[in-house]
């Protein structure tokens, strides 16, 4: 039974039985790993703290079958979860990210890529304000490494390419947007002017630091009916192709949306 080491993300814990501690783990190496610690919870010392949500550790576990739970043997802390506990919309943030991987991941499949994604995330929530278009960005890149990213560029349909002034058909079900003759037989949303132009910059955009978490971090002027049409073509783009609703996220929209 051969035992892995790995640096992982904690995306969910819960306490199982009277002492023992079953966690989702994301880890670099083999992807979500879903995990039991027994005596977690019972032992002071034996992973006190480490297995929290949103914690960035090592780990060594036994995974003898490869599925199931594999048993956690040691975990150590890189860097802890501290400062998500500040406001509801940190912690609102961080659980939507972490749920998102945890729902949109296979168990172990490696994606360094989104690794590296939801380690960025949960490091900049807690030292930036974010806004709608910080969760955009997050939510973009994490699709792009799951292989989900809407199609942007070219009509869905036809394959023509699309200036961006004529991206105002979105086509929720085949998964982008559709150009001004398809979009008569083909069945599409009809978009404001700019608002498909300015979601997909939302994957590119440079996001910076904010010193003073009370500035509101603003990446471009935009307005009320973009960031409204924006939204709902993401929501319903991840309901109908991902199939999943996350529990965090009604909460994280009204933080973040009224
Ligand atoms: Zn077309």
């Amino acid at each position: 039974m051969a035992l892995h080491k790995d640096t992982a993300i904690v995306l969910l814990k819960r306490v199982y039985g009277e002492s023992d501690k079953i966690v989702s783990l994301f880890t670099l190496n083999s992807g979500k790993v879903p995990a039991i610690a027994r005596g977690g919870s019972r032992s002071v010392k034996r992973f006190m703290n480490t297995l929290e949500p949103f914690n960035y550790i090592t780990v060594e576990y036994f995974d003898r079958r490869g599925r199931g739970l594999a048993r956690i043997e040691n975990a150590d802390i890189i860097e802890t979860n501290n400062g998500m506990e500040t406001s509801l919309k940190t912690m609102c943030i961080a659980s939507f990210f972490t749920e998102f991987t945890d729902k949109l991941t296979k168990e172990r499949e490696r994606n360094e890529h989104l690794f590296y994604i939801l380690h960025e995330v949960l490091t900049k929530v807690k030292e930036w304000h974010f806004t709608h278009e910080n969760v955009l960005h997050y939510q973009l890149r994490m699709l792009e490494a799951l292989g989900y990213l809407p199609n942007f560029n070219s009509c869905v349909y036809c394959g023509e390419e699309i200036p961006g002034n004529k991206k105002i058909f979105f086509s929720v079900e085949r998964g982008g947007i559709i150009c001004g003759r398809c979009s008569e037989f083909v069945p599409c949303r009809v978009c404001g002017e700019g608002v498909i132009p300015w979601l997909s910059s939302m994957k590119t955009i440079p996001l910076y630091s904010c010193e003073n978490m009370d500035e509101k971090v603003t990446t471009q002027d935009t307005n009320n009916v973009n960031i409204f049409q924006a939204r709902e073509i993401m929501e319903e783009f991840v309901s109908f192709h991902l199939d999943v609703e996350f529990k965090s996220y009604r909460l994280l929209k009204g933080l973040l949306f009224t």
